[in-house]
């Protein structure tokens, strides 16, 4: 029972009886009797909507209780703010709660008042890098969806962090959540730590296949589920879900299909809605138009008015949010998801379709099937415990072969081990070069030694094969600038400013090199350019045609770019080159004040996407500014000034304005419209021209105004003038 808990704060037992946690589920108990309110370290591999959010919550609790810090890593930046939501249902037993923005300066000393920080893996390491000092009071860390580390982006980081938290902090509790894997005992030998690895599930789930006119199903046994001539099988799902009174997600493999499939199901959903549940569905489709006036905004909406929706990471947080509360309430009966759902948020459904198993992969060159264990995430938000008979899980196929063969690829397979990546080069570059900075090798011995404690050297059985990856790494950080190899393994200034401004070495090698060959021809676009063809940039892909347009773009516009073309006979190399081109350009358009909304549509990319290449760009343009201060160059101002552009999203002109709190790129530009044209002229503003510029709106007038150093920014009896409105 849950109130037999010991080590834990002051009626926190009485209040998770109160939310209506009673009893510890079986895999929650299995933790307990490890250890996890004592300080033991854990692996817990359980299926997903088994409770292993309360027990790391339970090993935070009884570790703050005990004295220490608590540090909870999640796996997506969107997640962080809603788990420390989350966990500030606590505080008023004491404890307090804070979110890492990994800006060094900004989170120092807020973080080190806090007891539990949020933070994804990235922000730690930076924060690690910079000498975050209450680092050193963490009793416990929270790994969340530790079976990430296999992911070839993300993972090393996430491995690098916890070995470098467990080599620095002694006996530090690490408590590493993860799905169902392949290979738990040997995560659980990696962090030395116990392992509660389990299959128990709050709630039945069956899995099937839907081919012709029929569910199969996991026992052997088959249901008929007709689908009608002209509409799809998984609309025959949601509609067969729905008069059965619940609730359908599907994943698919893409936003846009989110967003196709969301229109098209939403038919099917409109047509058993009643009239008062239309009625609660139009509210909730104007507070989604409220939110923004973008396409995706009003797609959304429309989709949310007939019962159905879509939910992918390019939606705005408020968004998000609206849909995954209509869905909990079943006002919404059908969402299209991407996987990101899947991962993190808590959304249980009656059925699960799982309807693309597919996915496009760049760097495979086409189309893979996914994992199983992403398959069986995805499963695991069938069915909500105490509210559903059962969870239904299904794949859909269209041909008879493929019956079998998704039966044993998905229904009967076993999710894979968890490998870790840590030696492919980028990852190993950027951490070894950290290990140096920071002091915590100064030897390649040492190195070696805290290299032993990854998960990697965990796995790998080739003898001398970290060894020598690492001597390649050190042997090209070495040829670059960033270390030197004398009796001694040391960091030079360069590579130390490299380490903290967190870029991969090979990212800064590249900007090193343009900065160097940055003449006055350049141009912003120019720097766009570079800061665009570092590995740190996901470029945009080359779409059908993209090749001729960007190719006479480039040959327009060589002069403004800093470094050598390469040839076109180099095809991979001069791919790159134009996909960076394509990225440049969105930014260009972006500090052009060209609307959101139509650099979605001309890139074809939702505003989410903007936002993620403008602040990456903005982040690596502060890194060239630093880098071209530390040797000297003559190009920092011109980098500066493309920065702040790409910052703002303005022209030249507005850099100043934009720059006042609460006014931003659109606001600045009806200022400036109406004469206003930079900040010393808004402190001296006459009222009325501001408020007309600004539509009447009075409070952000007076903010604007107050931001800027008006010396009397009340807007009371002030009347808009007419002639400055927009
Ligand atoms: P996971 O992180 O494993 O995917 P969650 O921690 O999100 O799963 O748990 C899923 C749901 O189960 C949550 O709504 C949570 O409140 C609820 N829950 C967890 N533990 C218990 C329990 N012991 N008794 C009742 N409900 C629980």
């Amino acid at each position: 029972r849950v109130t037999d808990l010991t080590g834990l704060p002051a009626g926190v037992p009485e209040h998770l009886e109160e939310e209506g946690i009673e009893e510890l589920y079986p895999p929650q108990a299995e933790a307990v009797e490890r250890g996890v309110t004592e300080g033991e370290s854990l692996v817990a591999s359980v299926p997903t909507a088994s409770g292993k959010t309360l027990i790391a919550e339970l090993a935070m609790l009884a570790a703050v209780e005990r004295g220490g810090k608590a540090l909870y890593i999640v796996p997506l930046r969107a997640l962080a703010g809603e788990k420390a939501s989350e966990f500030e249902r606590f505080e008023r037993f004491g404890l307090s709660v804070g979110v890492s923005t990994g800006n060094y300066e900004s989170d120092g000393e807020r973080l080190a008042n806090n007891d539990v920080i949020v933070a994804t893996s990235e922000k730690v390491d930076s924060l690690v890098r910079n000498g975050a000092g209450w680092v050193d009071e963490l009793g416990c860390v929270v790994a969340d969806e530790v079976h990430l580390v296999d992911d070839a982006h993300r993972g090393p980081t996430l491995e690098v962090t916890l070995a470098k938290l467990r080599a620095r902090v002694s006996d530090l509790q690490t408590v590493a959540l993860s799905a169902t894997v392949g290979n738990a005992d040997e995560l659980a030998a990696w962090l030395d730590a116990e392992l509660v690895d389990s299959d128990w599930r709050p709630i039945e789930l069956r899995t099937g296949v839907h081919y012709g006119q029929a569910l199969h199903l996991d026992d052997g046994t088959t249901r008929e589920l007709p689908v009608e001539r002209g509409e799809s099988q998984t609309a025959a799902i949601v509609r067969d879900t729905l008069r059965d009174d619940g609730s359908t997600l599907v994943f698919v493999n893409s936003r846009r299909n989110a967003e196709g499939a969301a229109k098209r199901l939403a038919s099917v959903v409109a047509a058993e809605l009643s009239t008062a549940e239309r009625a609660d569905l139009a509210e909730i489709a104007d507070e989604i138009r409220a939110v923004s006036d973008t396409e995706t905004s009003e797609t959304l909406a429309n989709a949310v008015e007939r019962g159905a929706a879509f939910h992918h990471a390019g939606l705005a947080r408020e968004h998000r949010e609206l849909v995954e509360e209509a869905f909990r309430d079943r006002l919404v009966r059908t969402v299209c998801a991407t996987p990101t759902l899947a991962a993190g948020v808590n959304t249980p459904a009656r059925r699960v379709v799982v309807r693309d198993w597919q996915r496009y992969d760049g760097d495979a060159g086409g189309m893979q099937p996914l994992d199983v264990l992403e398959v069986h995430q995805m499963f695991g938000r069938a069915g909500r415990p105490g509210l559903d008979p059962y969870g239904e899980a299904v794949l859909v196929t269209d041909d008879h072969d493929g019956l079998e063969g998704l039966f044993e690829r998905y229904i009967y397979a076993d999710p894979e081990p968890v490998r870790s990546k840590l030696a492919a080069e980028p990852a190993l570059r950027t951490h070894v070069l950290a290990t140096v900075a920071t002091g915590f090798a100064t030897t390649r011995d040492e190195l070696l030694d805290f290299l032993d404690g990854t998960l990697y050297a965990e796995q790998t059985d080739e003898a001398g094969r970290l060894a020598s990856v690492t001597d390649d790494v050190l042997a090209y950080l070495d040829a670059n600038g960033f270390v030197d190899r004398g009796e001694d393994l040391r960091a030079t200034e360069t590579g130390h400013l490299v380490s903290r401004l967190y870029v991969d070495p090979m990212s800064a090698a590249e900007m090193i090199h343009g900065l160097r060959e940055a003449d006055e021809e350049t141009t912003p676009l120019g720097f766009y350019h570079l800061v665009s063809r570092t590995p740190d940039m996901y470029e945009l892909y080359l779409r059908s045609g993209d090749r001729e347009t960007y190719t006479d773009v480039l040959y327009e516009r060589e002069a403004e770019i800093p470094g050598s073309t390469p040839s076109e006979f180099e095809d991979g190399a001069f791919e790159d080159w134009l996909a960076a081109l394509k990225t440049a350009t969105l930014m260009e358009d972006w500090t052009e004040e060209l609307d959101e909304e139509r650099i979605a549509e001309r890139y074809g990319v939702g505003p989410g996407d903007i936002r993620g290449k403008t602040e990456t760009a903005e982040w690596l343009l502060g890194a060239a500014e630093r880098l071209a201060g530390e040797l000297d160059l003559d190009c920092v101002r011109a980098v500066r000034d493309a920065r702040k552009r790409v910052d703002y999203g303005v022209r030249e002109e507005l850099l100043d304005l934009a720059g006042v709190r609460g006014v931003g790129r659109k606001r600045a530009r009806r200022l400036y419209r109406a004469g206003v044209e930079d900040r010393s002229e808004l402190r001296n503003a006459d009222k009325a021209i501001v408020l007309g510029a600004l539509r009447g709106r009075r409070k952000t007038a007076e903010s604007v105004l107050a931001a800027a150093g008006h010396p009397n920014p009340e807007m009371d009896d002030v009347r808009a003038d007419p002639d400055a409105a927009p």
